[in-house]
């Protein structure tokens, strides 16, 4: 069966849900255990029974926002293709779209670097919601072979300072600072240059035209 956003969404609050009994089981667990009354093996398979939970809850997650940010990609590829077109080095700054066409031969095989810069900046590591192509661009018809989405506010501590890291690197990107209405998560910054062909083999209505 074909994944839908609304499905997800379904999925998401019946896998919190069970997080959160579960979480409350391994409480009650705990203190059995430590009032010696049940083993550790009874404890663990609880525990393990969160963890799992958990993995569920937040791979609905992940996809919601990654399926928002290739919407609100695929919304915007008319307005991309609208604009004028920028000189190699080139930066412009709007409500909706920060843009930098940096000169840089960049491809997904250097985004370790990236990677490493924000790890090394911020503890964690780098929210990548597509990395390259995924079954969502496939849906939406969409060319995201080399690049990839960070979701990540451009406007936030941690979006500001990879937007003046990519910068200095001269990595084109694509900053989305407002989500398209219905779509909470769809501001981020895409790395790599702009998607806005169609895949080879799409009809010529282009992209996202079944609604
Ligand atoms: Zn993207």
């Amino acid at each position: 069966m074909k994944q839908t956003r609304a499905g997800t969404e379904k999925l998401l609050a019946l896998h919190e849900d069970e997080v959160k009994k579960l979480t409350a089981e391994y409480r009650q667990r705990q203190e059995l255990y430590n009032q010696g009354l049940i083993s550790r093996a009874e404890l663990n398979q609880t525990e393990r029974a969160r963890a799992a939970a958990m993995i569920r809850m937040d791979e609905d997650k992940r996809w919601i926002a990654e399926t928002d940010i290739a919407i609100t990609e695929a919304s915007m590829r008319d307005v991309l293709v609208g604009l004028p077109a920028m000189a190699p080095g080139g930066y412009s700054e709007s409500g909706t779209l920060i843009r930098f066409n940096g000169t840089a031969s960049w491809s997904l095989a250097d985004a370790a670097k990236i990677e490493k810069f924000f790890s090394q900046a911020f503890g964690h590591v780098l929210p990548i919601t597509a990395f390259g192509q995924t079954p969502t661009h496939d849906r939406l018809r969409f060319d995201h072979r080399n690049a990839m989405d960070v979701a990540l506010h451009p406007d936030s501590n941690e979006g500001r300072s990879l937007l003046s890291y990519l910068r200095q690197a001269g990595v084109p990107f694509i900053a989305f600072r407002s989500a398209v209405p219905g779509a909470a998560t769809g501001a981020h910054i895409h790395i790599g240059s702009p998607s806005v062909r169609a895949v080879a083999g799409a009809d010529s209505q282009g992209v996202c035209c079944k609604r």
